[in-house]
């Protein structure tokens, strides 16, 4: 019997194949697509999921070592002006979708993970013990059981529905994206912005989401090619039949929504070129993320608008988020609830990201009214307490779990700190074990007991603690600020301990 099944071989799967290859499980990753999708989605990662990569030693393989936040994004086509705020915790990773899978999958052959390709789940069903998953594969037809099986399966997960998972949301159908790589002739470039400049509209800075009262439009000049975006809104029913998108659809919507009609042309370069239509939106949140033995994870789990890309910084935190938890309970040590905790933490993270990109939605949307609440959320943003609530909500520097003391970082990522040998934390983290850093030098008594399951790392660091229990996610699940924590700190980070890493073992 195999201890987990991960059904889906995108991002998501693969990153939480990888966590729990590094908590000593061998999952075995069952994937549909006979070779790596070609489709690119993402064009870049979004908020505390690239500090998370760099945790991992990730970063580096996709992008060197990670530079500093960002010092500007958009939120629902406005700008977020990131050196308003005190602190900025907002990162961009501009890497395609495919190459972070290609990454990830590298990673979990390194850790020994077998991804079957071309094998597709076709049936599931559970008892107490076990879950029975039958497949089509090369050979046809099969069966195999597991302990746990997650679905790592996207969107339209056959895994949420075989376990009678709910997946209530909205469709809207009145929105037609179209994406096309192409060529702008140079006179229409901006050299010093590397925006557009179009007649009626001035400078349309590269990458930023342009709102006009019939649509958006988005030009990003990425180093592979650019890159033309437009969202419109329409009533028209989808035709019949309707033939695949081509440059004069895009060409004819750019000057639907500039009221400009921007000679694009042809595309440089070998490709693979974009031309991509989509129509309407799903909005949907799994009802439960958890059933007996199958789990969610990503897009399987939650869909929402691609709007400031947020998708992956919550898939992939939910990854993160899950292995080690389901590792514990594999390994038999995982305290009472703790797997349940995966859906009472993730649960209401993808909530807040179902809420802020509904709400950008409406936003970006068509009709005086928006054009009036956007004039008043623009002056809200220039408000430095307003742009730091707004890009906290983005990066997910915002998400506190529930604490177990009244320390302000209890709960919270841990901050990147980097102890006085030069080391940073990000260089902890990579192999994903539990740590407690104490800078007191007097807690590694506490530890006794669990010294298989915590490491213990001493030293100094400028951060507004004394010390941290750190969990393989990254979040701080106790901290003291005492340079001596008295016996009611030392009672409660064994309760923590206990709770998160299970009883003391008797050494
Ligand atoms: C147009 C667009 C732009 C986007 N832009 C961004 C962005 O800029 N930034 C960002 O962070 N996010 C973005 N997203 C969201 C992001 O692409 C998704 O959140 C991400 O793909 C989710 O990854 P996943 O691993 O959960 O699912 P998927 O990527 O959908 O992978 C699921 C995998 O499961 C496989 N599978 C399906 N059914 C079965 C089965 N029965 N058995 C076995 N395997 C199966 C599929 O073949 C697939 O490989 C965008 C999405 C879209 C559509």
């Amino acid at each position: 019997m195999e201890d987990v099944v991960i059904a889906g071989a995108g991002p998501n799967g693969l990153m939480l194949a990888c966590e729990l290859a590094l908590a000593g499980i061998r999952p075995l990753v069952l994937e549909r697509l006979p070779e790596p999708t070609e489709e690119n989605r993402a064009n870049g990662l979004v908020g505390q999921v690239v500090r998370l990569l760099d945790r991992r030693g990730l970063h580096d393989r996709l992008a060197g070592p990670i530079g500093p936040p960002a010092p500007a994004f958009v939120f629902g086509a406005m700008r977020l002006d990131l050196t308003l705020p005190e602190r900025n915790s907002l990162h961009i990773l501009g890497v395609p979708q495919r190459r972070v899978a290609a990454m990830l999958a590298d990673r979990a052959a390194e850790l020994g993970v077998e991804i079957r390709r071309g094998h597709e789940v076709t049936g599931l069903v559970q008892d107490a013990d076990a879950v029975t998953l039958d497949l089509t594969g090369p050979d046809g037809p099969g069966r195999l059981t597991t302990r746990y099986v997650v679905g790592a399966d996207g969107g339209r997960s056959i895994t949420r529905k075989l376990a009678g998972i709910g997946f209530p949301g909205v469709t809207e159908d009145r929105t037609l994206s179209l994406t096309a790589n192409a060529t702008v002739p140079a006179e229409f470039v901006d050299p010093a912005s590397g925006g557009l400049k179009v007649p009626g509209h001035g400078v349309i800075p590269p990458f930023f989401h342009y709102r006009t009262e019939t649509g958006l439009f988005v030009y990003a000049p990425f180093p592979t090619g650019p890159l033309v975006t437009t969202v419109e809104w329409t009533d028209a029913e989808e035709p019949a039949d309707e033939p695949a998108m081509t440059l004069e659809d895009q060409r004819a919507s750019i000057e639907r929504v500039l009221g400009f009609a921007l000679p694009i042309g042809p595309p440089e370069g070998d490709g693979p070129h974009l031309l991509r239509r989509l129509r309407g939106r799903n909005t949907r949140l799994a009802d439960r993320f958890r059933d007996g033995r199958v789990l969610l994870v990503g897009d399987a789990a939650h869909v929402h608008s691609a709007i400031g890309g947020p998708g992956l910084n919550l898939g992939l935190q939910d990854a993160v988020g899950l292995g080690w938890k389901l590792a514990a309970e594999l390994h038999g040590w995982a305290p009472a609830g703790l797997l349940d905790t995966y859906e009472s933490e993730r649960r209401p993270v993808a909530e807040r990201v179902v809420m802020h990109t509904q709400a950008q939605s409406a936003l970006i949307a068509p009709g005086r009214d928006v054009t009036a609440l956007r004039e008043l959320f623009g002056e809200l943003l220039r408000l430095p307490s307003t742009v730091q609530h707004v890009a906290d909500l983005m990066s997910g520097a915002d998400v506190r779990y529930e604490p177990g003391t009244d320390h302000p970082l209890d709960g919270r990522w841990a901050p990147d700190l980097v102890l006085a040998d030069g080391t940073r934390l990000a260089e902890l983290t990579r192999t994903a074990r539990p740590l407690l850093l104490d800078f007191t030098g007097s807690l590694g008594e506490e530890l006794r007991g669990w010294t298989e399951r915590v490491d213990l790392v001493s030293g100094q660091a400028e951060v507004d603690a004394t010390a941290l229990l750190i969990r393989p996610d990254g979040y701080v699940a106790w901290a003291s600020g005492s340079a001596e924590p008295d016996d009611a700190e030392r009672k409660a980070l064994r309760a923590a301990l206990e709770r998160w890493f299970g009883a003391a073992v008797d050494m």
